[in-house]
């Protein structure tokens, strides 16, 4: 961490670089800080003109140019925030922020706005607020520490934070979501695996975007993760110019597998401010997953998702293999484009096992959420409105008398 790159003078000492792509990078880093750790930046090929580590670590100018769809919190991650640095959007896990600082500041990142920003730090009291939010939500079960990047933190600043959050009886896991196994893999030390060992369960999400990522100290960081018992996931971010193909991805996942990290998801590229010139159409996501399901194990194929704009939350994509459907027939399509029929079962009764009570065991009855409204045969809905609907608003108007149910 000390010794990272964080001016344009210290890069041209690790990396040659001509005046104008120094002009150019200054530009760019003015709006958004740049750090790169010595070990990342020596990943650079200094002959490859597309190096994806470059791509992912240098400022670039065209994160100066605005692009039609960009937003600033496209997310709407402070919409969705009761307290600051927390994001309730889910019904029972939240998401947060524990700090803001990084080891590098990754030119895709969603969050580009907030990392590295002083003014924008995490403070005691923001972090005792959060603490509080869960301890008075008995349904947020699941806590997913993120940042910036919460191994940037002293083991011992973590390791409260992660106590405070365990001693809260409601929370059944703690996740956190790291990039410095791929940026800084020196990071995970014994000291930091055997503090988190502690407080299992601990799941962990890492962040690796490209094969060249894999180094002997990567792989070694992330064996220590999963010797310590810590189950291990990948989030890759689909980036134009740097993985969106799909030999990349295949590649990238083998790897992944090989060192006991599942692939957990591929994001489709926000719409943040900076990062139009990384994003691709969702044709190509659709393309690479068309290009993984069936083709390579199960277990090597992220869920392809798309957080949505104004936030939705993740909307998983997959490739199209229903092609139809009968009363008792379905038309589907394996990966190799054989149309094959499964025969739907004759009178089948739907619903639960007469004896089960997990539905009823928490004491309340679950109200449907959702789609589920419209399937829950105690629930009389026939479709759901969004709100503010013109013709649903005339109905009201003229007293909908046309229905009585
Ligand atoms: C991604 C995310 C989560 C976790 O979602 P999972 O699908 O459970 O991994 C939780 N909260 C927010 C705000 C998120 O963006
Ligand atoms: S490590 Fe994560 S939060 Fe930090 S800059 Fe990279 S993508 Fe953003």
């Amino acid at each position: 961490m000390k010794n990272r790159v964080l001016t344009v003078p210290e890069l041209a000492r690790h990396t040659p670089l001509q005046n104008e792509i120094k002009k150019d990078i200054q530009k760019a880093a003015e709006v958004f800080p740049m750090a790169v750790t010595p070990y990342y930046a020596s990943l650079i090929r200094k002959d490859d003109p597309a190096c994806p580590i470059r791509a992912q670590c240098l400022p670039d100018p065209r994160e100066l140019i605005s692009g039609c769809g960009d937003m600033e919190d496209p997310l709407h991650e402070e919409g969705d925030s009761p307290v600051p640095g927390l994001t309730h959007r889910y019904p029972d896990r939240v998401l947060l922020l524990v700090t803001n600082e990084c080891a590098v500041y990754c030119r895709h990142c969603t969050r580009k706005r907030k990392v590295g920003d002083n003014n924008r730090g995490v403070t005691d009291h923001d972090l005792e607020r959060g603490v509080q939010y869960i301890k008075a939500h008995p349904e947020i079960r699941d806590v997913l520490l993120s940042g910036g990047d919460p191994f940037i933190l002293s083991t011992a600043r973590l390791e409260r934070i992660i106590r405070k959050i365990k001693d809260i009886s409601h929370v059944q896991v703690v996740r956190i979501g790291t990039r410095t196994p791929v940026v800084m893999p020196q990071r995970i030390t014994e000291e930091l695996v055997q503090m988190l060992k502690k407080y299992h369960p601990i799941w962990i999400n890492t962040h690796f975007n490209h094969p060249r990522e894999f180094t002997a100290e990567s792989v070694k960081a992330l064996a220590r993760l999963v010797d310590a018992g810590i189950p291990l996931g990948n989030q890759t971010v689909l980036l134009r110019g740097v993985n969106d193909c799909p030999h990349i991805i295949k590649k990238l996942v083998h790897l992944l597998v090989q060192n006991r990290v599942r692939p957990y998801y591929l994001y489709q590229c926000d719409l943040s401010r900076g990062i139009e010139h990384f994003r691709t159409p969702v044709a190509r996501g659709i393309e690479i997953m068309e290009s993984l399901i069936g083709h390579t194990s199960g277990f090597a194929v992220p869920n392809y998702v798309v957080d949505a704009p104004g936030g939705g939350g993740k909307i998983p994509l997959l490739p199209n293999y229903l092609l139809s459907l009968t009363a008792n027939k379905t038309i589907l399509r394996n990966y190799e484009g054989v149309i094959c029929v499964y025969e739907e079962p004759v009178n089948p009764t739907s619903g639960c096992p007469a004896t089960c009570t997990i539905c009823k065991s928490d004491g309340v009855e679950q109200e449907p959420v959702g789609l589920q409204k419209l399937v829950d045969p105690g629930f009389p809905a026939v479709s759901l409105v969004p709100e503010g609907n013109r013709r649903k608003a005339r109905h009201l108007e003229r007293e909908d008398k046309a229905c009585g149910c």
